[in-house]
């Protein structure tokens, strides 16, 4: 008897190349789940502006022309600092590159009792920070001196697989040259994770090998932007893996991903000290 044929999503079908990234995987996995379709490899052919948002044309494989709210789409709300109303020159105040507002540590523009914060001074340009950014600015011109802003930002996209992360990369510590441990923990094999039915979503911890140190937090999968604020508050705290492997965590719990993703660390730390 032959065996029924499995039915190819048609989103597997236009990828010309085998993904091996776990990223990408984990990407094109929730598409499939949610209908979304990803195109990689597609050509540009035209943007078109349809119900204010800017839609771009895409000619999929196979000639075959397809409409999908891009990248584009998001950009195009993206107000652009340029675009101002604010006549900051009647003031004195200096603008830089594409009219960002330069300032100093403590927020002072050129004019010191003129301050900003947020998007108007561009990178990293989050709700999140422009909020504390604000918050500094306020307790400085008021002469209630606070300390200035972690340089330890998170990044979060809302997407779906939410994705977020904080810290060093695997790329960042191999410019500067730093030896470190990776330790991955996969929501499927977490109990919280399974009660959510996330076969895909991971939490990935980077150690600098010297002194075991959190130095890089990575989450892809169901409320990553929630999850990466505790290895935020580690990595902020200078916190070593000890503090995982010793912290009793409620469970079931994706919070319990750090543990494991800790252990995971450990364990090859000890193979690669085993091996030298
Ligand atoms: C589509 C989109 C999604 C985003 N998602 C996220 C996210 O998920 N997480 C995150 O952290 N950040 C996100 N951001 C970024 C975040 O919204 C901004 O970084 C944040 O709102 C910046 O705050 P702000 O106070 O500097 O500027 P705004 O929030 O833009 O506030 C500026 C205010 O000034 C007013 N204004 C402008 N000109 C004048 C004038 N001449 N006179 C008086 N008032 C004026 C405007 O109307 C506005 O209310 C997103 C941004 C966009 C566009």
């Amino acid at each position: 008897m032959l065996k029924p044929k499995m039915k190819t999503p048609a989103t597997h079908k236009v990828f010309g190349r085998r993904i091996r990234c776990q990223l990408l995987r984990t990407l094109f996995s929730n598409a499939c789940e949610t209908s979304i379709r990803v195109q990689i490899f597609a050509r540009l052919s035209s943007m078109k502006t349809i119900c204010a948002v800017s839609v771009a044309m895409v000619e999929a494989p196979r000639s075959e022309i397809e409409t999908f709210a891009f990248f584009k789409a998001i950009e195009s709300l993206i107000p652009s600092p340029t675009k101002q109303t604010v006549r900051l020159e009647k003031a004195g105040v200096k603008t830089g590159a594409r009219g960002l507002v330069n300032v100093n540590e403590n927020f002072q523009t050129n004019i010191e009792h003129i301050y900003a914060a947020g998007d108007a001074i561009g990178f990293p340009a989050l709700a999140s920070t422009s909020m504390e950014q604000a918050r500094r600015a306020a307790l400085h011109a008021l002469n209630l001196a606070g300390r200035t802003i972690s340089p330890i930002l998170p990044a979060g996209i809302y997407t779906i697989p939410e994705v977020s992360m904080v810290g060093e990369t695997e790329e960042s510590l191999q410019k500067k040259d730093t030896a470190y441990i990776v330790g991955r923990a996969n929501y499927r094999e977490n109990a919280r994770g399974r009660i959510i039915g996330d076969q895909e979503g991971f939490l990935k911890l980077l150690f600098r090998q010297a002194d075991l140190k959190l130095i890089g937090v990575h989450v892809m999968g169901e409320l990553a932007t929630e999850v990466v604020h505790i290895g935020l508050i580690a990595v902020m705290g200078d916190a070593s893996a000890n503090l995982f492997v010793e912290a009793c965590l409620n469970m079931p719990t994706l919070g319990m991903l750090y543990k494991t993703a800790t252990l995971d660390a450990l364990q090859k730390f000890r193979k690669s000290q085993k091996d030298t």
